[in-house]
């Protein structure tokens, strides 16, 4: 059996973060994931722009970037392409087409070992550690061992399969915010899209009120792309499933596929920018906003959001609002944060309390349903994953795999020299 001294399981923004900086701290790095690229939502889900990481001291006037580091790091490969553009006054979009690209050099870089199109489903344990996973793949079932694991699934698969408690969504019901199929649309007429934008949703709920829209979401969700001409649509929705249930998971893509067209046949028939205006694509997957959260050594609370907690075990910052599509029904709610204002998040929140060689990166860390409403954005996942890498390989470097024992002023000090934002 292949031995590695860090496997990382998935390779979305947490995962690829994990793998680099894993292996930029000398670790010997395997990356698995099911999809045939990096970049995750971004990349499988069409996900788009990255949002809010950065503040204003009231005071001072200054900017204050909270996501930085090997997330600054990779944006700043993409602004090579040209491949990140500011698409409104607080979101930067990036074209996920070079990022898959920019991802795929930088792990390369680092010697890190690849499996695309690999689905992870099984997990040896013993004595309250991971030996191995195993994967299938074209060349049938493989088994690789490791001495830490880091589980950047998003839905915490690794951490499940070994025996890790978790949350599914809401604590009063396991309801978890809605999924959504994102879209793109081509030859739109921008300029006059500006002027149809002001209306596009008062029409909206017209119709919606008139029964003719089925979709439940209360608006329509536009975004500028970096390319002319094409507008980026977050606005199907698909509440009450779980989308850790293989059933309910296909009847969200059925519904969510349903909506795509019934929403731009709705455009097209109704606003001359979209007159000459097609379907471009539909995400290879329907997005996946919450599912689970492990239950670790510490639960990241809504209460420590509000009162903008500063732990002593900080690796990550973060002030994006709690942004919590109803998974009922209609709605959003947010709660937004002042400028100047942030919260951080504990170490902690990685580390499960049952597997000892095992981190948990990305949307799936142990946290309520309304903190992860919050830290669950793009940005705020590659600074988790990139702790999580930092902290596997300095356990690697102990020759002490239990990641609780990593001691966090090294862990910090690694993670600000490389340019991340902790305080
Ligand atoms: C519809 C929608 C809109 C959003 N809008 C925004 C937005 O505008 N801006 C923003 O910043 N954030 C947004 N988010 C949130 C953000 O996209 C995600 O929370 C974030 O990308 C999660 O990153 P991650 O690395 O934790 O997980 P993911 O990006 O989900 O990566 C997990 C990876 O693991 C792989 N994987 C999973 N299970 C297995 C397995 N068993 N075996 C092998 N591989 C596996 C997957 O293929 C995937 O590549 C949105 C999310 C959704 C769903």
């Amino acid at each position: 059996m292949q031995k590695y001294d860090v496997i990382v399981a998935g390779g979305g923004f947490a995962g690829t973060a994990a793998a680099i900086s894993a292996a930029r701290g000398g670790a010997k790095v395997l990356i698995i994931d099911k999809g045939n690229s990096f970049g995750g939502a971004a990349a499988n889900c069409l996900v788009n722009p990255y949002m809010l990481y950065w503040t204003i001291n009231p005071k001072t006037k200054q900017k204050k970037v909270l996501s930085a580091g090997l997330f600054s790091e990779i944006n700043a490969e993409l602004a090579k392409f040209g491949a990140t553009k500011p698409v409104n006054d607080t979101d930067l979009g990036f074209h996920e087409e070079y990022l898959k690209l920019v991802l795929n050099r930088m792990v390369l870089k680092e010697k890190i070992d690849i499996l695309f199109n690999s689905y992870i489903h099984g997990c040896e344990t013993e004595e309250g550690k991971i030996k191995s996973v195993t994967i299938v793949n074209k060349s049938g079932n493989t088994t690789y061992a490791a001495d830490v694991f880091i589980d950047c699934t998003g839905d915490a698969d690794i951490a499940v399969m070994s025996g890790c408690p978790y949350r599914l969504g809401r604590e009063e019901d396991n309801l978890c915010q809605p999924m959504t199929l994102c879209f793109r649309v081509v030859n739109v007429d921008m300029e006059q899209f500006k002027k149809d934008r002001q209306i596009i949703n008062t029409v909206y709920k017209e119709h919606q009120a008139a029964g003719k829209i089925k979709n439940i979401r209360e608006d329509v969700l536009p975004f500028y792309t970096l390319i002319d001409g094409v507008i980026h649509f977050n606005s199907t929705r698909v509440v009450k499933k779980n989308p850790t249930d293989g059933r309910d998971i296909t009847l969200a893509e059925l519904d969510a596929r349903e909506q795509v067209f019934e929403l731009f046949d709705f455009l097209k028939a109704n606003f001359a920018s979209f007159k000459n205006a097609a379907i471009m694509n539909t995400a290879a997957q329907i997005g996946v906003r919450e599912s689970r959260m492990i239950i670790g050594k510490y639960v990241l609370t809504q209460e420590d959001l509000l009162t903008c907690t500063h732990f002593d075990d900080t690796i990550a910052t973060c002030n994006y609002d709690i942004d919590i599509h109803n998974p009922e029904g209609s709605g959003t709610s947010h709660y937004y944060f002042k400028p100047g204002d942030y919260y951080t998040i504990p170490y902690r929140c990685l580390v499960p309390n049952e597997i000892t060689n095992l981190l948990v990166a990305g949307r799936c860390i142990s946290s309520t349903h309304e903190a992860q409403a919050s830290y669950r954005i793009m940005p705020v996942c590659c600074c988790l994953g990139e702790a999580a890498g930092t902290a596997a390989a300095l356990a690697v470097q102990s020759g002490n795999f239990d990641v609780e024992k990593v001691d966090i002023a090294t862990l910090q000090k690694t993670l600000k020299d490389n340019g991340a934002v902790i305080d």
